[in-house]
């Protein structure tokens, strides 16, 4: 391998000068990623945001209940008015009773979308709550639904392992379509903020927290290549020095917490080298697709059913390129931000 990057790219399909723009533009942002952890700060009452408080709900949020019914025909019809083929196949994952939401004991927890590729069907799991939480991961697993009845449509088998960098394109664009929504339709100043915090709180996580750990990751090879020896409170300086690039003065770390990294298992696996990368993608990637579908409107919709449809038999940079845009430019990764900043406007403006 030319790179310790080298092997991750093979895996995930991807070339080392899109991950460049996507990582240059992660930094060229860092004061996107500061300016939402002051104002989240503040929603809460706080001065400044402390690492445990980075994913805390918002206080006082009217908690907001769905009947299973309401979640169905809410998820169905946002996904119809998006397109009406793939609202057709979101129905008949409703009428095979292909999803498992009910909740039981000895059930596991969590929620995933298992793709049958025979059946042209797909299989998901969850546990329906009827929390605004549970909606939102009925519309995440059957936008992966979704994008399996397209690729296993148009594709063989082997074209049907989908890599972690474009895995996300079904699923996100259906929760990026309910936010819209529920941002929309929102009874009160509160329920907004709190479905704006939701968005942005896993867009930061993936972009930013994500993103930090690769120029940490980076920076312990530049290290290694230079012959300096790496020891535990040496890895630790680094991993703070890569995690205030990211988020400066905005957010209070907890003494100790630079020893972060020792509890992630692949730091310690060679096969497992940048494993984190493929988040801040896979996120920026679709929030770039979402701009673009806001701008363009329906016109969007046959070259990004082109891009369902292709599964894994292209790479992301030609999936982009058939879209018209270069992923080896931050210009693209820019659009991302773009959706993004909308967001972060709307949450400001909400103060
Ligand atoms: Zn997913």
């Amino acid at each position: 391998y030319s790179s310790p990057l080298e092997p991750s790219l093979l895996v995930n399909d991807v070339e080392a000068d899109a991950v460049e723009a996507l990582m240059t533009t992660m930094q060229e942002h860092a004061g996107l990623c500061q300016r939402y952890f002051y104002l989240k700060a503040r929603l809460l009452g706080l001065e400044r945001l402390g690492s445990w408080d980075l994913r805390a709900p918002l206080l006082n949020v009217p908690d907001r209940k769905f009947t299973w019914e309401e979640a169905r025909d809410l998820v169905a019809s946002l996904y119809r008015n998006f397109d009406e083929q793939i609202g057709d196949w979101i129905n008949d994952m409703f009428e095979r009773q292909h999803i498992d939401a009910e909740v039981r004991k000895g059930k596991r927890t969590g929620a995933f979308c298992s793709t049958w590729v025979e059946g042209q069907s797909a299989f998901v799991l969850q546990s329906f709550n009827g929390k605004l939480n549970d909606v939102n991961t009925l519309a995440h697993e059957l936008g992966h639904a979704a994008h399996a009845y397209h690729y296993t449509r148009a594709q063989n088998y082997s074209n049907c392992h989908v890599s972690l960098c474009i895995a996300e394109c079904g699923s996100l664009m259906g929760e990026l379509l309910l936010a819209d929504h529920l941002i929309e339709e929102a009874a009160s100043a509160e329920e907004r903020q709190a479905i704006l915090v939701k968005v942005l709180d896993g867009f930061m996580l993936a972009v930013f927290q994500e993103g930090f750990r690769f120029l940490f990751e980076h920076s312990l090879y530049e290290r290694m290549e230079q012959g300096i020896e790496l020891d535990g409170p040496e890895i630790s300086k680094l991993w703070r020095v890569a995690q205030n690039k990211i988020y400066g003065d905005a957010v209070e770390w907890l003494d100790g917490s630079e020893w972060d990294w020792a509890r992630f298992p692949h730091h310690y696996f060679a096969s497992m080298r940048f494993y984190n990368y493929p988040y801040t993608f896979a996120q920026l990637f679709v929030f770039a697709l979402y701009r673009m579908y806001k701008e363009q409107g329906p016109a969007f919709l046959p070259s990004f059913k082109e891009l369902l449809s292709a599964g894994s038999s292209r790479s992301a940079a030609q999936l982009a390129a058939e879209l018209g845009m270069d992923i080896s430019s931050p210009t693209f990764w820019r659009k991302g931000m773009e959706q993004a900043e909308v967001f972060l406007r709307e949450l400001e403006s909400s103060e």
